[in-house]
C-alpha cells in the first residue's frame, strides 16, 4: 500500500473496456494510493451506471450528465430524470457537459442548447459542473458568460488551452484538470501548468482514454493518475506528495466529499 492519497477526478469505469475487471481495477488504484475515483456520466444510461458503481464501491463517486456527443438526448424528460438522479447519494456533480466542435457528432445548435440547459440545471441544484470543451473554447466561455452567474463551481477537464484561456477559466472561478496527455513528448502544457495556481489544479485519467507514458497505447485506468501527478510535480518543481495533498484537497472541496 502506498502512503499517497490521490483522487482520479474523471474516470469512465462504466465503459465496456472495464466490464471484466472493475473490482480489480479499483483495487490496483488503491494499491498505488488512488483512494477515490469520480466516475463521470456521458449519457442517461452511463449516469445511471455511474450511480450503481458509487453504490457498489466505497471509493467511487458519481457525476451525472449528457456529453456533447450525446446532446441530441437532452429534452425536458431527460433533464427531469437527471435532476432525480442528482438527488442520489454520492452524486457530486453535473457532467460531463460541454461543446465538441472537433468531432461534431451533433450540430452546434443542439450541443449549445444541451450545454446551456444542463448548466442552468447545475446552478439550480447548486452542484459543480464537469466541462468538456474541444475546438470550442471561445463558444464555451461565451456560453458561461451569457448565463451571467457569479456562482460557478466546476472544472474544465482534459484542459486543451493556453495561458490566455486558463486565465479566463480561472477568472470565472473554475478549476482546471489534466490527463495523461501532459506526459506526451509533444505536450505544450508545461507553461500553462506553471501558470495555474496549485489550489486550482486537478488530476484525472479520463480512462479508458488518454493513457499516460509509460503505458501509452494501452487501456488507461485510475491507477495511472499517479503518472499525471508525477508530471505536475516535475513541472511545478515540488514533491509528488505535495501535488497529491493539494489536488486531493481541491477535489474534496469542489465536489464536497470527505474520506
Ligand atoms: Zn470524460
Amino acid at each position: 500500500m502506498s502512503n499517497l492519497n490521490l483522487i482520479d477526478s474523471h474516470a469512465h469505469l462504466d465503459f465496456k473496456d472495464f466490464v471484466n475487471d472493475q473490482t480489480d481495477t479499483i483495487q490496483r488504484a488503491r494499491e498505488v494510493g488512488v483512494t477515490r475515483i469520480i466516475n463521470i456520466g456521458t449519457s442517461l444510461t452511463s449516469s445511471q451506471q455511474a450511480i450503481e458503481l458509487a453504490q457498489k464501491y466505497p471509493a467511487v463517486y458519481a457525476a451525472v450528465g449528457i456529453h456533447p456527443h450525446d446532446s441530441n438526448e437532452v429534452n425536458h424528460e431527460i433533464l427531469t430524470k437527471l435532476k432525480l438522479l442528482s438527488q442520489q447519494p454520492k452524486v457530486v456533480a453535473i457532467g460531463e457537459i460541454g461543446l465538441d466542435y472537433f468531432k461534431m457528432y451533433q450540430p452546434v445548435d443542439i450541443q449549445e442548447r444541451a450545454f446551456q440547459r444542463q448548466l442552468e440545471l447545475a446552478l439550480e441544484l447548486k452542484l459543480p459542473v464537469v466541462i468538456h470543451t474541444r475546438a470550442a473554447e471561445s463558444a464555451t466561455i461565451e456560453m458561461l458568460k451569457s448565463i451571467q452567474s457569479t456562482d460557478w463551481q466546476g472544472v474544465f477537464h482534459c484542459f486543451p488551452g493556453d495561458v490566455a484561456l486558463a486565465q479566463q477559466v480561472l477568472d470565472l472561478g473554475f478549476h482546471i484538470s489534466y490527463t495523461g496527455v501532459i506526459t506526451f513528448k509533444n505536450s505544450t502544457a508545461g507553461e500553462v501548468i506553471r501558470y495555474i495556481p496549485l489550489d486550482r489544479l486537478l488530476v484525472e485519467t479520463d480512462c479508458p482514454f488518454m493513457t499516460p507514458v509509460p503505458h501509452r497505447g494501452k487501456r488507461n485506468e485510475p491507477a495511472y493518475v499517479y503518472f499525471v501527478a508525477q508530471k505536475i510535480a516535475e513541472i511545478k518543481q515540488i514533491s509528488l506528495e505535495q501535488v497529491a495533498e493539494v489536488t486531493t484537497g481541491n477535489v474534496e472541496r469542489l465536489f464536497g466529499i470527505r474520506e
